[in-house]
């Protein structure tokens, strides 16, 4: 059997993969994507990216593939109008996104970069030794290989086949209920955004082409262990029941069903194994949560793994990216398992539903829902949090460099950390730029003034991760010096 190199091998090619993929060649490392399917998927799946994540798509430089985009300023919790509009971040709002589109953008960024993307090849079982992982692989021509790569990451979906061979724990509930979708063709049937009837939930949108996109659920009805999608007399019965129309001569373009199953591994991490994306967390996909928090998985993954295989990784810094993950996939996971019981539940929960539209009538409950659904309010543990911007992301700010106008998105998207001085002139700062020196490989030095007006930014000079996390804020040298060890390994003095 043919044997082969890398120093990562990604599984799966799906927008958590691609992404990774684009992080890794950033950082520097060598990355073979191996996918399962022959060719890209034309499934309709996820729609919507939130600000986090469309800040993230700024860092990399990947607005203007994005082109022109239709933003929503409501999105919901459990089915309750949540405004999303007024989160802060310059990308606030629900921007929607084909996930199709942002796989096609993704794969194009990583193999531009570098990436190796091999379609038709399915992993089929794992080896792991001290110093690398052995990965099976099966062609669909029948043809096997081997491939020894130093790190895996399973971005193999819901189903994770390396999620099974690697022993991880994946532990949760199973799916109690279920929303039956359907894009139908020749039916002419009320939008309705989440109709409570008081036989279950209908949801329908015609699409401008002609095609009206349905969900549905009748109460009370459980999950049921399906070996395929439902058929079109199946969604034309449900929605008979719940909505007293007849659909039965549309023509079904496409049929789906989710659950709301909500599961997350224990780990992230196994050895020289690890996981991002639907191979680490389950979750009913409501309000377009489970494509971002994959896509942000691997925006904190892939900076961490490319400084361990370069040699730079502090220690511990790799198993950050579990501490991190998994923390903000448990509270996502939590926030979506409260929607799903507010959405499916029958009218036993219409009491608590009118508690929770009284609460959403409050700032501070807005806020701290549409924080978590949007991203922006992540905060990972940085050690002496006693700044309000450490562990958050970097807000977007308008620039004035030596070399120009500039952004702190732009800043961002060599891959490398950031030591941004927005007060260059204060005493103490030409000896902040001085210690970052030492670290110069690793993190770029700028000194830059905000724009007039532009407030976003709470601190006068910041540390900042490649994935734009603030670990470092107006502390001292010393505290500087520490923050760049912590979070970029041993520093490299130049001669000066
Ligand atoms: C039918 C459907 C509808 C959805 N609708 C929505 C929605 O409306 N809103 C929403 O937010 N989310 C939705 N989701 C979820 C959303 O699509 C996922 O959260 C997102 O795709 C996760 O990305 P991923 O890269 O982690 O996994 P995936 O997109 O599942 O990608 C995994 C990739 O790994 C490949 N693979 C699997 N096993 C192997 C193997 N052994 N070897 C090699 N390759 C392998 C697969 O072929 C696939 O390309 C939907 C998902 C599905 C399946």
């Amino acid at each position: 059997m043919p044997e082969s190199q890398t120093d990562v091998l990604v599984v799966g090619a799906g927008p958590v993969g691609l992404m990774l993929a684009g992080e890794l060649r950033l950082g520097g490392a060598r990355v073979i994507v191996a996918e399962r399917l022959p060719a890209p998927t034309t499934e309709s799946r996820a729609s919507t990216l939130h600000a986090r994540t469309m800040e993230i798509v700024d860092q990399r430089g990947l607005m203007p593939e994005l082109g022109e985009v239709a933003r929503d300023g409501t999105g919901h919790f459990g089915g309750i109008p949540l405004p999303l509009g007024g989160q802060p971040s310059r990308y606030a709002g629900l921007w929607k996104v084909p996930q199709t589109r942002m796989e096609e953008i993704l794969g194009a960024w990583a193999t531009g970069l570098g990436a190796d993307v091999r379609r038709g090849w399915e992993l089929t079982g794992i080896d792991e030794d001290a110093e690398a992982v052995t990965a099976v692989l099966h062609h669909r021509d029948g043809s096997q290989t081997r491939l020894r790569a130093r790190y895996v990451v399973g971005c193999d979906g819901e189903k994770s086949t390396l999620r099974g061979l690697a022993g991880f724990e994946f532990v949760g509930t199973a799916a109690g209920r279920e929303l039956i979708r359907a894009d139908v063709a020749g039916i002419d049937v009320p939008d309705r955004r989440f109709q409570r009837l008081p036989r279950g939930l209908a949801i329908a949108a015609r699409r401008p082409d002609g095609v009206t996109r349905l969900m549905v659920h009748e109460f009370g009805r459980p999950a049921v262990s399906r070996s395929a999608e439902p058929d079109f007399d199946e969604v034309a019965g449900t929605w008979a029941r719940v909505t007293g129309e007849d659909i039965s001569r549309g023509t079904p373009v496409w049929i789906n069903s989710f659950g709301d199953a909500s599961r997350q591994v224990t780990q992230y991490r196994r050895g020289r194994v690890l996981l991002a994306g639907d191979a680490a967390h389950e979750q009913m996909p409501v309000g377009g949560q489970a494509l971002n928090l994959g896509l942000q998985d691997a925006a904190n993954l892939g900076w961490k793994l490319a400084a361990t295989i370069r040699g730079w990784a502090p220690p511990g810094l790799l198993d950050s990216y579990h501490a991190e993950r998994h923390l903000v996939g448990s509270q996502v996971l939590s926030d979506i398992a409260a929607q799903a019981a507010l959405l499916l539940g029958g009218p036993e929960v219409e009491a608590i539903r009118s508690v929770m539209s009284g609460l959403l009538g409050l700032e501070a409950v807005r806020d701290r829902l549409g924080a978590g659904i949007s991203g922006v309010g992540i905060r990972y543990p940085v050690d002496a949090a006693d700044h309000p911007l450490l562990g958050a992301r970097l807000p977007h700010v308008e620039l004035v460099t030596e070399a120009g106008a500039s952004t702190t998105g732009a800043l961002l998207r060599s891959g490398r950390g950031l030591l941004l001085d927005l007060a260059p002139e204060s005493s103490g700062h030409a000896g902040l730029r001085t210690v970052a020196q030492d670290w110069a490989d690793r993190v770029c030095v700028v000194a830059a003034e905000p724009r007039p007006g532009d407030t976003a930014v709470s601190a006068r000079a910041v540390l900042v991760r490649p994935d734009g996390h603030v670990v470092w804020a107006d502390g001292g040298e010393q505290r500087l010096r520490d923050a760049l060890a912590r979070w970029f390994g041993l520093p490299r003095p130049t001669r000066r």
